[in-house]
């Protein structure tokens, strides 16, 4: 069954730029999918329709079989939870501890009062911690975030995706600024995600040969459109 499809959507920002042009295609649960294509393509306008960061112009989208692009807030807070969100920057609180980011992966279901404050029940910290462990991260806990290195924070990053026990999780070119082989930690360590706990990943490349080696199927997108659906094999073909 699709966890997520995209059906003829198009998104055209400030009514200038169409960064999707008339976009179809679904992913069934547990896929691990790169999508490739160079700067500007519109890779990361895919990933932001998926959990609305940014609203389609046109066309539907399906999350878990409800179509989301006219979800009102509170149903969309529960889309936001269960697909999530790695970036090329982390995008962590530098000054709080590698804990305090995990935690707060869960401000989505509780008040944005009690996160702040640091009120979280032991069984999230435990939690918490048991995920930084499987990422390797224990020793980093309670180091503050601006100490850790790119690969380091990237993982917390992941932690603190997991941490919301997501359905989904959108990685937006993830490695690309990390070298080689933090880059390889990196996605051995989401691959791992996918195929142990079934979580489906979407992810942004430009680096044709990872997404060859990490996933079954890559999509190619240029100016807006797919221009490749298929295996690395077929990719290795049709160049
Ligand atoms: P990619 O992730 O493949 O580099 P993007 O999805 O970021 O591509 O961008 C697709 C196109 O949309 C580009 O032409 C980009 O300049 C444009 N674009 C992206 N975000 C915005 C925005 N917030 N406002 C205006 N144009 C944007
Ligand atoms: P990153 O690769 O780290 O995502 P980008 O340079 O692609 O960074 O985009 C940074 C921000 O600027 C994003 O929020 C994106 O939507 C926005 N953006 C990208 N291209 C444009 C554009 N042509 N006009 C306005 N905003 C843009």
């Amino acid at each position: 069954m699709p966890i997520l499809q995209f059906e003829n959507v198009s998104k055209i920002y400030n009514n200038v730029t169409k960064a999707l042009d008339n976009i179809s295609f679904s992913l069934d649960e547990g896929e691990f999918v790169s999508i490739i294509g160079p700067s500007g393509a519109g890779k990361s306008t895919i990933l932001r329709c998926c959990n609305r960061l940014i609203d389609a112009s046109e066309g539907n989208i399906w999350f878990d079989g409800k179509e989301i692009t006219k979800m009102k807030k509170k149903e969309l807070r529960n889309v936001r939870t269960k697909t999530g969100m790695i970036f090329q920057h982390y995008n962590l609180v530098e000054r709080l501890s590698v804990m305090e980011n995990v935690l707060h992966g869960r401000l989505g279901q509780k008040s944005t009062f009690a996160g702040m404050a640091g009120i979280y029940s032991e069984e999230e910290k435990l939690q918490a911690f048991q995920i930084l462990k499987e990422l390797d991260l224990a020793e980093q806990a309670y180091k503050r975030c601006d100490e850790l290195s790119g690969g380091q924070k990237q993982r917390v990053g992941i932690a603190r995706a997991i941490m919301q026990q997501p359905k989904m999780i959108l990685c937006d070119e993830p490695i690309a600024s990390l070298d080689p082989k933090s880059s390889r930690v990196i996605m051995d360590h989401l691959k791992k995600i996918n195929e142990t706990k079934n979580i489906t990943c979407l992810v942004n490349l430009h680096q044709v040969d990872v997404a060859m080696k990490y996933s079954k199927r890559i999509i190619g997108v240029t100016g807006g459109k797919i221009v490749f659906d298929g295996s690395p094999e077929r990719l290795d073909t049709a160049t």
